[in-house]
C-alpha cells in the first residue's frame, strides 16, 4: 500500500491525492500554508476591512452559519476579537439534529448576536438537494 513520503498517511485515506513525489495532499497543503501566504499581510488586509466596515450600518457583516465548527469559529472570531457586530444569516434545510439547534442557540445568546433563518418549503429543499445531487454527486 502507497503511503505519503513525509506522514506516511496511507493512499485509502479519504479525499487525499498524491504528488508525483509521493507527497500527500494534506502535506503539500500544511506547507503551503506555511510558506507561501504572508499572514502578516493577510492580516493588514483584514485589517482593512474591518475598517472599511465597522460601525457604518446597523450591521457591520454578514456571517452565513451553518452551526459547524468553521462557521462557529468565524463567528467567534469576529465578535470577540473583529468587535463587530455581525447579522448571522441561516438556511434551514430540515436536516439539523437537535442537539446542533441547541448548540446553536447557545452560541447565540453568548456572543449576543441576531439570526435571520430562512426555511424553504420541502418542495424547494427537494428540488435543491436533486440538482446538487446531478451537479455534485452530493447534496
Ligand atoms: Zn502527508
Amino acid at each position: 500500500m502507497k503511503s505519503c513520503a513525509k506522514c506516511l498517511i496511507p493512499e485509502t485515506a479519504e479525499a487525499t491525492t498524491f504528488d508525483d513525489t509521493g507527497t500527500c495532499s494534506v502535506c503539500n497543503q500544511i506547507e503551503f500554508k506555511e510558506e507561501k501566504v504572508d499572514w502578516a499581510d493577510r492580516g493588514r488586509q483584514l485589517d482593512d476591512l474591518v475598517a472599511q466596515f465597522k460601525d457604518k450600518g446597523l450591521y457591520d457583516c454578514i456571517v452565513p452559519f451553518s452551526g459547524g465548527k468553521d462557521s462557529t469559529y468565524q463567528l467567534w472570531y469576529i465578535v470577540t476579537q473583529l468587535k463587530m457586530k455581525p447579522l448571522v444569516v441561516r438556511f434551514d434545510h430540515g436536516f439539523y439534529r437537535q442537539t446542533l439547534e441547541e448548540n446553536n442557540k447557545r452560541t447565540f445568546k453568548i456572543l449576543g448576536v441576531d439570526v435571520v433563518q430562512f426555511t424553504p418549503s420541502w418542495h424547494v429543499v427537494r428540488e435543491l438537494m436533486l440538482e446538487s445531487l446531478k451537479r455534485r454527486g452530493d447534496f
